[in-house]
């Protein structure tokens, strides 16, 4: 800007400089003429002047000698001012012509002043005089007339350079206006100009200054020049945006901070709400002062008013469980020393009323900048509910829920346990021996049928309890599933010392049991395994008690097995057989056998039973006792069933149309409990009978008591539901099982078969045969039909003719035979009946 207001004045200094030299020009050469003019009025003047001595001198002249004459002195000194004159006037011209003219007239003036001075000398002489006279005035006459021509040259000559010097005049008259108008114009325009390069900025910047005041901060003044009001808009525009920003800076962190605060707040509120509605107690701990602020919540947690707890740690601490209070001191330690996160810890806490309640602390420390920790506030939760609920579940994870005794992952446990015990004092040649005791009902299956499940489960609590107190106090007692219980028996010496325990278990366990106003009976079978076998696991030990377990059973009820090695062969078989039996399932290796089924009181044939065999490859005929039971447990008895089943009814069918008579001859067929329970049975049922066009009537399905005492409801359904098919349904074993009397009449059978075990003892047992006479007055009552089993002799079949028993089914009456044997049976017997 400095630069532009410079070279502006500047310039306009230069025009002026310009237009001054030039009217200083001018001037001076006006002035030169002026000069000149001046002197030729000098010349003008002293022509006149010399005029007006020559007349004088003429006029002298003419005049001597009169009265008005002169004297000659004063002609004379006309004549010299005359001489004066014309060299004055000589010295002051320097025209060429004039001087020319000038000397020349000079010339005549010497001439006549000459012409004079004779004149004058001459006095004496009058004619001489005279003509002296008018030679002087000859003479004076032509210097008067040169004088006029050049006069008037003079004139001329004066009113040409007036004239010139006039306009010499004009012109720098001219040239100074112009100079000075042409001045004025331009330092106007430099101070427009001037005046536009300051204002604008200045004004920009205003504009700008007011829009910042304004709040338009980041307004940016739209101006740029190289002058220093454009470095000052630079300056101001960077500032603007730098206040942009910093404003944007500050609003947002405002905003953000805003945000804190609110999320503060809320999260106090939330806290607040939180922790009123949680119930929790707060607490705040001045580490410094050794203070403590205990919310009143915090104080009624333990039953107190807010004036009967102090404010020092110690009325939290003291009433802290002893057990805990170690562990919550350590953990407040921890955290105030920095070396976690925050404070949380559980324990318990003594009420007011002595008992204990399960508190959660949590609670995170203040510290200052070298990180020393000087205040420490939380909260208190009482979460007894959850301990308990807690406590109650992970005794559930390890109890039955029905005995209340551990359960088999307890068992394990306790028995890993004894094991590393073991295994660490044999390591130091010490150490006492160890058995499990595998224990299983007999039977338990038949009264949990009969008796129902409520009463089944009464009498595991009831065989439970009776358990625990069979053994010392240290022992593990375990239900682990079902009716099979485990004993840990910690200590024993040798073997005899743990048979001597078992037997007296076996010993209290027939005892009855009360149920639901029943007396039940039960035995167990118990496998014993001791730690002195060669045991690298404890599941090994549990496998070969359970193995023992397995042959006392097979023993029969109420006995036990001290594990030997042999019995693991016994296993092993099982396991051999059920493969067997999958691959016989596969291979058809089964036949049916078939037993006649009489009318006792003429003898005469009604059906067969068929019965299943085994045709194993290498053992030969299987019998169903061997093998059933496993088809059921393994499901291979669905596949199996179902052959039975088509087989026999087609069986029926050709011998049906071999010896067709009225009534037509029947078969009967067993059905397992598994196969019973089958939702697609009766499907199956009807679509072989279909297949093979029998009439329904024809078949009769055999099943047993707790086979329907395990749903009854459902189970009178199906039966129902075969029923209306028109199919027979017996009940088989019928005695054995638990089926309460109540129930029998809600039964859709139609009759009963009086078990083999009652039939056989009938003459020998006077119980027995009041059992059987009960059952078939029992029948009649019900009106059911009486079939007995096992009629092995013919004084029973006299017992049962007299009783009135219509059927019977024995090795006496015919054994059952394959298909080929019956054919003959059927000949022999029926012969008169075929076609
Ligand atoms: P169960 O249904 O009570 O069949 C009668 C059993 O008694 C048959 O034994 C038969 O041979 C035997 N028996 C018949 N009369 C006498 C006798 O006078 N004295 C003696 N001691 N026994 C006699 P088996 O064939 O060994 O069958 C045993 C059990 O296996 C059957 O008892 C039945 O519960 C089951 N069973 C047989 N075949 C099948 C079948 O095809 N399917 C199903 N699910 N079970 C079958
Ligand atoms: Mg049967
Ligand atoms: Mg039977």
């Amino acid at each position: 800007m400095k630069r532009k207001i410079v070279q502006y004045l500047l310039s306009l200094f230069v025009f002026f400089a310009t237009g001054s030299v030039l009217t200083a020009l001018y001037i001076s050469n006006t002035t030169v003429e002026l000069s000149r003019l001046i002197r030729l009025h000098e010349i003008e003047n002293l022509r006149q002047h010399l005029v007006i001595s020559l007349q004088t001198v003429q006029t002298d002249l003419y005049t001597l000698g009169t009265p008005l004459s002169n004297s000659l002195d004063s002609i004379v000194s006309n004549v010299n001012g005359l001489e004066r004159s014309a060299h004055n006037c000589l010295s002051c011209h320097h025209n060429q012509d004039v001087a020319g003219d000038l000397g020349k007239l000079q010339v005549m003036i010497r001439d006549y002043k000459e012409d004079l001075s004779q004149y004058i000398t001459a006095s004496a002489n009058m004619g001489r005089i005279d003509t002296l006279k008018l030679h002087a005035a000859q003479t004076g006459n032509v210097i008067l007339m040169s004088t006029e021509t050049m006069s008037r040259k003079a004139s001329e000559t004066l009113r040409q350079n007036t004239i010139s010097a006039m306009e010499k005049v004009k012109r720098a008259k001219t040239v100074l206006y112009v100079t000075v108008g042409l001045s004025f114009l331009l330092g106007l325009a430099v101070a427009a100009r001037l005046t536009v390069f300051i204002t604008r900025p200045v004004n920009e910047l205003v504009k700008g200054a007011r829009a910042i005041a304004l709040g338009d901060v980041g307004y940016t003044v739209p101006y740029t020049d190289k002058t220093e009001f454009g470095e000052l808009v630079g300056v101001f525009n960077r500032m603007s945006v730098e206040l942009e920003n910093g404003y944007t800076k500050l609003h947002d962190e405002i905003i953000e901070r805003k945000k804190i605060e609110e999320a503060l707040r809320q999260s106090e509120e939330r806290y607040v709400l939180a922790s009123r509605g949680a119930n929790d107690g707060l607490w705040d701990w001045n580490l410094r002062q050794g203070r403590i602020y205990l919310s009143s919540r915090w104080k009624a947690m333990l039953g107190y008013q807010e004036s009967e707890l102090g404010d020092e740690p110690k009325d939290w601490f003291e009433r802290v469980h002893a057990d805990d209070r170690e562990h919550l001191e350590a953990k407040v330690a921890a955290h105030i020393e920095g070396n976690s996160s925050h404070l949380e810890c559980e324990y318990r806490i003594r009420h007011r009323d002595g008992t204990y309640r399960w508190m959660l602390s949590r609670g995170l420390a203040v510290r200052d900048i070298t990180g020393t920790a000087y205040r420490m506030a939380g909260s208190q939760t009482d979460i007894t509910e959850r301990k308990v609920a807690e406590e109650q579940l992970i005794h559930d994870a390890f109890h039955d829920a029905l005995t209340g005794l551990p359960n088999r992952a307890l068992f394990m446990d306790r028995l890993h346990h004894r094991f590393r015990q073991m295994m660490n004092s044999r390591q130091r040649g010490a150490g006492f021996l160890f058995a499990i005791l595998f224990i299983d009902l007999d039977r338990f299956k038949v009264i949990n049928d009969s008796l129902g499940h409520v009463a089944g489960d009464h009498l595991l609590v009831a065989v439970s309890q009776r358990l625990s107190q069979g053994v010392r106090p240290g022992d593990t007692v375990a239900r682990l599933g079902g009716d099979e219980f485990a004993v840990i028996l910690e200590e024993v010496t040798d073997r005899e010392h743990a048979e001597q325990i078992t037997g007296r278990i076996q010993k209290e366990m027939p005892k009855p049991f009360y149920i639901d106003g029943n007396e039940v009976f039960t035995t167990a079978s118990i496998g014993i395994a001791l730690s002195s076998g060669n045991y690298r696991k404890p599941e090994e030990m549990i496998r070969d008690a359970d193995i023992a377990m397995y042959q006392a059973k097979s023993k029969g009820k109420a006995h036990h097995a001290v594990f030997e090695e042999g019995m693991y062969t016994t296993t092993v078989e099982r396991m051999h057989l059920e493969t067997d039996l999958r691959r016989a399932v596969e291979h058809g290796e089964f036949i049916l056998h078939y037993q006649p089924i009489m009318e006792l009181t003429n003898d005469s044939l009604v059906g067969f039973e068929a019965l299943v065999r085994w045709n194993h490859p290498k053992k030969g005929l299987v019998y169903p006792m061997e093998f059933i039971p496993v088809a059921e447990e393994t499901g291979l008895i669905f596949p199996l069933g179902e052959w039975i089943l088509r087989s026999a009814c087609n069986q029926l069918r050709e011998w049906q149309r071999e010896y067709p008579r009225t009534p037509s001859l029947k078969m009967s067929v067993n059905i397992s409990s598994r196969q019973f329970l089958q939702p697609d049975l009766t499907e199956m049922i009807a679509q072989v009978l279909r297949a093979n066009q029998l009439e329904a009537g024809s078949l009769t399905i055999e099943i047993t008591e707790s086979m329907i005492m395990e749903d009854i409801d459902s189970a009178i359904e199906s039966l129902n539901q075969l029923r209306s098919m028109g199919i027979h349904i017996h009940i088989d074993d019928f005695g054995t099982g638990y089926s309460s009397l109540s129930y029998i009449h809600r039964f859709p059978v139609h009759a009963l078969k009086i078990d083999r075990s009652f039939v056989e003892k009938m003459h020998s047992d006077e119980d027995n045969l009041q059992i059987v006479k009960a059952i078939v007055m029992l029948a009649h009552n019900l009106k059911l039909e009486l079939i007995a089993e096992g009629l092995e002799t013919a004084v029973q079949l006299d017992q049962l003719k007299e009783l009135n028993c219509h059927y019977g089914q024995g090795f006496f009456l015919s054994r059952p035979m394959d298909t080929s044997a019956i054919e003959a049976y059927l000949k022999r017997n029926l012969g008169r009946d075929a076609s």
